[in-house]
């Protein structure tokens, strides 16, 4: 089990030509390599050629087009020139993108080159606008329909602009700016640099850039084709939250899903480093693994994550690459992954072999459409949901201590402690000693619950009204509650099996999904929680498919054991 070599950052954003300050920008970013299409743009458009480029979104192309604008927006400041006109003008289609784009910008920039960047759009008071573009801007940031209005009352001067960038071409032109980019483009200089990015390249795209790209070079980024079939048919769940909410929010999902072993990857080493720390304070067993370690120390944490001494593996796409991990019951992707492929990447981490597995994706709500392209490439179905909450957390805890109570039952040995029992039951009434005795047990169990201290209400964001119930408890169907695979394709009734193997058998949730879902052809979908203690496993199944399922299962074997099936008799849900 050698790991493989991994690429450093070192190589990662070196070769591109940037300068040492800009690189630095990008470590501190936690950035370790570039994006495809950051790849291909940068080089050309650092030696002053024009930029025709096509990717989807969020494959990075802000950075594609921003970080050689901006490497060369420092080059060209001569020392006796410091006027601050705008060096550079980027077009958007929206408000929004143009807040986003300068942000990254500035972000970019600012460290290294103290670059000045202004956002402007329709909206926003032109008052505003003016009072910032006077105190100086080397990077406008502008919508059509406003930049327009700049040019027409010369409030922007633009004939020392020497860079162009059309960022999101298509939409700009969906919106109807046609016209106010052309009126745009004419009124600056003719010695400049224009780079036009767009998702597609349809025909008036390609006009425009007929039109007013100078010999351009082309980037276009594939659209990965990947199969179908390569796609894991793994439970695959969205929550949409905001930034602030993120780490709450993980935590609530954690503790449902009560992962066997799981990766959570993050897009950056900051983030990696940050989330393992803040999951560990927590009281998770976590680790970091990214490209700033050294081989030892990523040695010593696949040694942990193996031995199970680490449940939480917090990783970088890069880290994780060409690592030798077997299955894993549950993907987390922190982060929205910067491609369709990323992602069919790094859920192809779980569900391996026919087994169970989970992909489960934060998003923030601006990061909705990244979802919707990738359910587009993979044809399948990220399902929304909503975050569960303390009740549904709670109910999960019981319903863990109930399933530890019944262990306890079935394997017997009680003698020492019947004669407690037995004698407060000549005081009091048996179900009230044994309610007592549960919470004894649970307050125990559950430790301090520490774990939802975080006790905050998280805003629904991500789920349409109807929907809304995924996470919340309803008054009937009360064997949702808190289950861990509680998902909305559970119709019908629900009733539970006892499979007479569980932990100590090595058996896991995935083997009981994979041997369900291979021996009695019933679709994953189909199965809701398992629980698995020691001895036993129950699992929650299609009432009518219960019987078939019985059947398939009684002629097979679980992790090399014949295995006892049968419905589960025992005492019910909390
Ligand atoms: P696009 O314009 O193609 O939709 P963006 O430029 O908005 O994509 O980038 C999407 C996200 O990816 C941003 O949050 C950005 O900070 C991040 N990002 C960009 N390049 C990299 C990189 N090389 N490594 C890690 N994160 C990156
Ligand atoms: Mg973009």
């Amino acid at each position: 089990m050698s790991p493989k070599a991994q690429p450093t950052a070192v190589e990662g954003f070196n070769g591109l030509g940037l300068s040492p300050s800009l690189l630095a920008t990008l470590a501190s970013l936690g950035y370790e390599e570039p994006t495809p299409i950051q790849r291909e743009a940068i080089p050309p458009l650092l030696a002053g050629r024009d930029l025709l480029g096509q990717a989807e979104t969020g494959t990075g192309k802000t950075a594609a087009f921003a970080l050689p604008l901006l490497e060369r927006i420092h080059r060209e400041r001569t020392v006796d020139d410091d006027s601050r006109r705008a060096r550079a003008l980027i077009l958007v289609p929206t408000r929004e993108l143009a807040m986003q784009v300068a942000e990254a910008v500035h972000k970019y920039g600012h460290a290294a080159f103290g670059t000045c960047v202004v956002p402007v759009y329709g909206g926003q008071a032109i008052q505003q606008q003016l009072r910032a573009l006077r105190r100086g801007v080397d990077v406008l940031v502008a919508t059509p329909g406003r930049a327009l209005d700049h040019i027409r009352r010369r409030s922007i001067d633009l004939s020392d602009t020497r860079f162009v960038v059309l960022d999101e071409a298509d939409e700009m032109l969906d919106m109807g700016f046609a016209e106010d980019l052309e009126a745009i483009l004419d009124a600056l200089p003719k010695e400049r640099q224009t780079a036009l990015l767009s998702a597609t390249i349809a025909p008036r795209v390609a006009s425009i850039a007929e039109r007013h790209l100078n010999d351009p070079v082309r980037v276009k980024i594939h659209r990965e084709k990947t199969a179908t079939g390569e796609v894991p048919r793994v439970r695959q769940t969205a929550y949409v939250v905001s930034r602030e909410h993120k780490l709450t929010a993980l935590g609530r999902v954690l503790d449902i899903e009560d992962p066997a072993s799981a990766i959570i990857f993050c897009r950056t080493r900051g983030e990696v480093d940050q989330l393992s720390e803040s999951l560990s304070a927590h009281g998770y067993r976590a680790a970091a693994l990214h490209g700033g370690l050294t081989q030892e120390q990523r040695d010593r944490v696949m040694r942990r994550f193996r031995e199970g001494t680490v449940e939480l593996l917090i990783a970088t796409d890069v880290a994780a690459r060409g690592l030798d991990i077997e299955n894993v019951s549950h993907v987390v992707n922190y982060d929205v992954p910067m491609s369709p492929d990323a992602y069919v990447h790094r859920i192809g981490r779980t569900g391996r072999a026919g087994r169970a597995g989970a992909a489960i994706t934060f998003a923030e709500p601006r990061e909705r459409r990244y979802l919707r392209n990738i359910e587009q490439l993979t044809k399948q179905t990220i399902n929304t949901e909503s975050v569960p909450t303390i009740v549904d957390l709670r109910a999960r805890k019981l319903e863990m201590t109930r399933a530890a109570l019944q262990e306890l039952l079935v394997a017997g040995d009680l003698d020492g402690y019947r004669v407690v029992a037995e004698t407060l039951g000549e005081e009091y009434d048996v179900m009230d000693v044994a309610t007592a005795a549960i919470k004894l047990a649970h307050e125990a169990r559950s430790g301090a619950g520490a774990r939802d201290s975080d006790d905050v209400e998280i805003p629904e964001v991500g789920v349409p009204r109807a929907d809304v119930s995924g996470g919340r408890i309803k008054p009937k169907g009360k064997r949702e509650r808190g289950s861990p695979g509680a998902r909305k394709e559970h119709r019908g009734d629900v009733t539970r099996l006892y499979i007479g193997l569980g932990r100590s058998s090595g058996v896991r949730p995935g083997d009981i999904v994979g041997a369900i879902a291979n021996e009695a052809g019933v679709s994953p979908k189909g199965i809701g929680s398992i629980d698995i203690t020691d001895k036993f496993a129950i699992v929650e199944v299609q009432e009518d498919e219960a019987k078939s399922i019985i059947a398939a299962l009684r002629g097979t074997t679980l992790r090399g054991k014949k295995v006892t099936v049968r419905e589960d008799r025992g005492v019910r849900g909390s």
